[in-house]
């Protein structure tokens, strides 16, 4: 089994059918999952939970029945949901000392590199601060047309954003089967997927294709595994329905990992280097430019001139005093600070700008091109 004592950073998606009992919040088994993340938090790891409900507890506690909703209903479900959804979570964690934070996002704000950045910026910053981020889908405000509608998807670009290396769905089906095992008694289970072959694919669409209270059925999870995988993430498929999904995972229970095509560092370095809004550009000198490729940061001292507009965090485009692209890289100075400390040694940058970030790019920042790559 995946070693998920071992990953730094965990992403849980809870769905709609295990937070939202008949008559509210599922108190007990949002008592139970709490202490399994307080386990967690522990021993140091930093825990995200994406979690759904705020529609399925808003229709209850609007008295909306099971009648089928108009979006403008679902959207005010959701308004009225998320605030009891986040009174059950912040009532479940505090007994462990855990804090809650709530984070609604839209899609936009996993597709837009500005947003992008911004809501990555807040939920490093809450993980570093021991805080459990509890993550939902803004349903209130976005349009049908550009919302996730799923919480699985939604969770593998959350975990794709901060650098997960676990990505945990947990589903009313304890993993992956060749066909759908309550039809079919020759279904198999798959305890380990590490290619999300066509057939695959095709196998698990029909498997639990239709969920009965969350939106996501088994053909969501390959989606959201699919997107996981390519950012360095494992998936982890199994049954959400007990008392301590979690500690059933590390202690073997049925589930199917599904193993990630590259390391989280690779997939990053992809990312920044397939940033096609590089708003500027920085020319480092010859110096500069051979530590580059030895794996080495980009030190103000070596740059020799900033072109075009950048905010810090963006990612620019890094040139050899003639003109060759050397590599790209998230810059930690804008470029009006950036032209002011240009050429200056490390130690000088406070006393020009009042503050220090650090090299102007960072190795871990920074994506070399591949016909310079060392
Ligand atoms: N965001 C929706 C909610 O909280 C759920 C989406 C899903 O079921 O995946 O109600």
């Amino acid at each position: 089994m995946i070693a998920l004592d071992r990953a730094s950073r965990i992403v849980v998606k809870v769905g709609s059918a295990l937070v939202a009992g008949e008559s509210g919040a599922d108190t007990a088994w949002l008592a139970a999952f709490a202490a399994d993340l307080a386990r967690f938090r522990a021993r140091g790891q930093q825990v995200l939970v994406v979690s759904s409900g705020s529609i399925a507890l808003g229709r209850r506690r609007l008295g909306m029945g099971r009648r089928k909703l108009t979006l403008p209903e679902k959207q005010a479900c959701a308004a009225a949901g998320q605030s009891a959804l986040m009174r059950a979570w912040e009532e479940a964690l505090e007994p462990h000392g855990l804090a809650a934070a709530q984070v609604l996002i839209t899609k936009n704000d996993t597709e837009i590199r500005r947003r992008w950045l911004n809501a990555h910026a807040t939920l490093s910053t809450l993980l570093s601060l021991g805080v459990i981020p509890v993550v939902n889908e803004n349903d209130t405000v976005v349009t049908e047309e550009i919302r996730y509608g799923d919480n699985d998807r939604l969770a593998a670009r959350v975990a794709q954003m901060i650098g997960a290396e676990v990505l945990v769905l947990l589903s009313d089906i304890d993993g992956l089967y060749t066909a759908d095992p309550r039809s079919d008694p020759n279904a198999r289970h798959m305890p380990r997927v590490s290619h999300l072959t066509p057939e695959i694919e095709a196998m698990a669409g029909g498997a639990n294709a239709a969920d009965g209270v969350g939106t996501g059925g088994m053909a969501t999870k390959i989606m959201a595994a699919r997107i996981a995988q390519s950012a360095g993430c494992a998936t982890i498929i199994t049954l959400g329905r007990r008392p301590s999904p979690l500690a059933a995972i590390e202690a073997g229970e049925k589930a199917t990992v599904i193993e990630p095509a590259v390391s989280v560092q690779a997939a990053y370095k992809a990312w920044i280097a397939g940033s096609l809004a590089s708003s500027g550009s920085v020319v480092v000198d010859e110096g500069a430019a051979r530590a580059l490729q030895t794996g080495k940061s980009l030190l103000t001292a070596g740059v020799k001139a900033v072109k075009g507009r950048f905010d810090k965090g963006d990612a620019v485009v890094v040139l050899d005093e003639a003109g060759r692209e050397i590599g790209r890289g998230l810059v930690r100075y804008d470029s009006d600070d950036a032209e002011r400390i240009r050429g200056l040694k490390s130690d000088g940058i406070e006393a020009v700008l009042g503050f220090n970030y650090g090299p102007m790019i960072h190795a871990d920042d920074l994506a070399l091109s591949a016909r310079t790559a060392a």
